[in-house]
């Protein structure tokens, strides 16, 4: 199938090409980007323009920042496209909604994709915990926002969600392991002086899960679930791609680069099947936390 892919930056040059390029059931047709391309490709600097050139291109993935992203996606299912969406899904709950609406509406795909989900521990936790009882656990995602987001100053404006943009990783993962849902308690937020999103959050949810995140961690970095249940410990290491039973290793490998290639082999299966896949579970925790959340000035941050 043809994918034309949208928003030509850090992740769709890390991860959507190569995975594209290596997999068997899709082939890069366009690009549309004001400034970004891939060479050999077809590229436009305008959405409208590659519409109605290219109607043979039947699925559009959006990598673009959040914000931006309902206008082109509209737009793509408006035309006639499946429309496949990076995380977060939109910059508010209702936008996705309204784009659920319109797929379904127009007999298309929607796939709201949570990369992280896709790490190679994260089903095998899910099995582990399916038949046992959580008495606690804890996220602790720590990383480096000047190495994952250099000069991207939309991180800290209004809808680019801060330090949730890495948290909603470690969220969209507590949402698909858990056996039963938890709900947000309590939030606090910091604040930098000169900026609109958090760079850092400490969270509360129902069932004793907590979560604290945090951008401003140089050295290594930590993206750590710990789980305690009645039958043990727990806990998923690098972001999602380990898993540790008791404290020993007990499945996964230390690489992200699975994470990708399982999202586009999902999204032809959804388009294959005409089924919309929309789960905004994690997004409803970053809301919940932003609403409820008690805001702590903390000192000013440049890149
Ligand atoms: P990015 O490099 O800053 O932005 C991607 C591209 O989107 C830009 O190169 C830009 O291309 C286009 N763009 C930016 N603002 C735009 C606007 N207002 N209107 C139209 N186009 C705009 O961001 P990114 O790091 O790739 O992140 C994009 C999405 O992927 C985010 O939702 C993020 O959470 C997710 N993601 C990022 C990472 C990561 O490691 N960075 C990892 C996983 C997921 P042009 O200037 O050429 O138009």
């Amino acid at each position: 199938m043809k994918v034309a892919l949208v928003g030509i930056g850090k992740i769709a040059i890390d991860q959507h090409v190569p995975a594209i390029a290596n997999s068997p059931d899709w082939e890069l047709a366009a690009t549309v980007s004001r400034k970004g391309s891939v060479d050999g490709v077809e590229a436009f600097d305008d959405f409208a323009a590659f519409l109605s050139a290219r109607p043979d291109v039947t699925v559009v993935s959006l990598c673009l920042p959040p914000v931006p992203r309902f206008d082109y996606a509209e737009a793509a299912l408006l035309a006639g496209r499946h429309v496949m969406l990076e995380k977060p899904p939109g910059a508010t709950l209702a936008e996705v909604h309204a784009l659920q609406a319109l797929a379904a509406a127009k007999g298309l795909t929607l796939y709201t994709t949570w990369h992280s989900r896709m790490a190679h521990a994260v089903a095998p936790a899910k099995a582990w915990l399916a038949d046992k009882a959580i008495l606690r656990a804890h996220i602790t995602w720590r990383e480096d926002v000047r190495k994952w987001h250099p000069g991207q100053d939309w991180v800290f404006e209004p809808g680019g969600m801060g330090v949730f943009d890495p948290g909603i990783n470690a969220l969209s993962i507590l949402t698909e392991i858990l056996p039963a849902p938890v709900h947000l308690t309590a939030a606090s937020l910091e604040f930098p002086s000169n900026r609109q999103t958090p760079i850092a959050a400490k969270l509360t949810f129902s069932g004793h899960v907590t979560a604290h995140f945090d951008w401003r961690q140089t050295g290594p970095q930590t993206w750590d679930i710990e789980v305690e249940t009645d039958q043990g410990a727990m806990a998923l290491r690098m972001g999602g791609n380990v898993l540790e039973i008791a404290g020993q290793a007990s499945a996964g490998e230390n690489t992200i680069m699975g994470e990708y290639p399982a999202l586009y082999k999902r999204m032809a299966e959804l388009v294959a099947t005409n089924t919309i896949e929309v789960d905004l579970a994690p997004m409803v925790h970053v809301a919940d936390a932003l609403t409820l959340g008690r805001r702590i000035e903390t000192e000013a941050f440049d890149f």
